[in-house]
């Protein structure tokens, strides 16, 4: 390994160790990532993507073909009828809430049934009140909390199910919970048990942060819709924004009439000379994941070295790229996340400091130096500023920056001992 001048020697060493004992993850991180590059590959080759498919639709985009052919690629990676794709969608939030809002009608129950979701979402559902909530239009919700962080609570879940019930939601990545991400053949035997109880169910999945990092993804078991974030994994670092659902033909439809409107559906929506981007960054998304993985499993093999607990442990298997490092102090978090920044090829020397968010209730910390804004599959860090001080990790676009950064952070947490 590279001898960082900026690395001490004490960091440079454990890091070394750490590749060592990492050699296996990293070769399965690989072999994840060709099949699905070939996944990927078959899919633009099968659906004759051309260098016209990226032309710029303006006004109302009738007839962008491209638009058309980046769906269709969608839904035969994710093995779907459908998909909506769109610049539209503004983030993983908007294309969750836009699912349930268009799926459930007043009077339904949504079941989570990993636990309360993601923080972002809870002036969606109407956890906290909010204009235009599900609460507000008469839509209710239950929760079962996991057992242990890492199985589902069954004989909780069959007692929640009424007649009432219509979705039940699966959250893949532990999103700022301190619990484990769910593999897709996990998620599709709670799938299965609920369906069990109750046929009609729609299995709906918060798929953000989890593309690309399996072999197969939630819709391969059993999902019937699944939605996430171009600025994360399936973006590849290059879409500079939007979001997509894919699944079930008749729902994705109904997705489409709330997102323009009824009757205009999939129509409409010019996609402002983006779709290049898009087709291009999906085609690097399944090396942009595995480089994100590797970086993980490396951030949590050496924050274990250094006495921290990292949830996955450097041995599990990865199943989003999501690490969680449980630093125990707010000062700890502070230096984490001003070492990310500061290893950043953007705003690198910006100091970065909790803040109220918009969606979130704690105060959030944010680590981003980005070349698109926000966006968490580039080297990012961050964290609600609450016990027991989290830190999360995600990315980089390549493994090589990941892993500076992560010694930088590994040195200044250290140093602080
Ligand atoms: C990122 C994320 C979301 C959505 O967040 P946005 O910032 O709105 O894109 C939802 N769920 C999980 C698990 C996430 O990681």
């Amino acid at each position: 390994m590279f001898r960082y001048p900026d690395i001490d020697e004490k960091i440079l060493n454990m890091a070394a160790g750490c590749e060592k004992r990492l050699a296996d993850v990293y070769k399965e991180a690989d072999d994840i990532s060709e099949a699905n590059q070939y996944k990927v590959l078959k899919s633009f080759i099968n659906n004759r993507v051309s260098e016209s498919d990226f032309a710029a639709g303006s006004g109302y985009g009738y007839n962008e073909t491209g638009r058309e052919k980046l769906e269709k690629v969608y839904s035969d990676i994710f093995h779907t009828e459908d998909a909506l794709v769109r610049p539209q969608i503004t983030c993983g939030t908007h294309a969750l809430y836009l699912g349930l809002s268009s799926l459930l009608l007043p009077g339904d129950e949504i079941l989570f049934i990993t636990g309360k979701p993601y923080d972002s979402l809870e002036k969606s559902i109407g956890i906290q009140e909010c204009p235009g909530s599900l609460k507000e239009m008469g839509i209710t919700h239950s929760i079962t909390e996991l057992i242990d962080g890492s199985e589902f609570d069954y004989e909780g879940i069959e007692k929640a199910i009424n007649e009432r019930t219509k979705i039940v939601y699966i959250q893949r990545s532990k999103g700022y919970g301190d619990r484990l991400s769910f593999s897709p053949e996990h998620i599709g035997k709670a799938i299965a048990f609920a369906k069990n109880i109750k046929p009609d169910l729609i299995a709906f999945v918060d798929n953000c942060y989890g593309e690309f990092v399996d072999y197969d993804e939630p819709t391969d078991h059993g999902a019937d819709i699944c939605a996430g974030s171009l600025i994360k994994n399936p973006g590849g670092g290059l879409a500079p924004m939007g979001g997509y659902l894919v699944g079930r033909r008749d729902l994705i439809e109904r997705c489409s009439y709330k997102l323009t409107a009824p009757g205009l559906g999939k129509e409409v929506g010019g996609s402002l000379g983006i779709l290049k981007a898009l087709f291009q960054g999906l085609s690097l998304a399944p090396s942009v994941t595995a480089n994100a993985v590797k970086s993980a499993a490396f951030a949590a093999a050496l924050f274990e070295d250094l006495g921290y607990a990292a949830l996955p442990a450097a041995s599990d298997k990865h199943h989003c790229i999501v690490e969680a490092i449980t630093l125990n102090s707010p000062e700890k978090i502070n230096l984490f996340c001003g070492e990310i920044q500061a290893s950043s090829y953007v705003d690198s020397y910006v100091k970065p400091v909790g803040a109220d968010m918009p969606g979130y209730s704690d105060s959030i910390i944010m680590a981003s130096g980005a070349f698109i804004s926000g966006s968490s599959i580039e080297l990012s860090a961050d964290g609600p500023m609450r016990e027991p001080y989290i830190v999360f990790y995600q990315g980089a676009l390549t493994f090589e920056h990941g892993r500076y950064a992560v010694m930088r952070a590994a040195q200044a947490v250290g140093e602080s001992d």
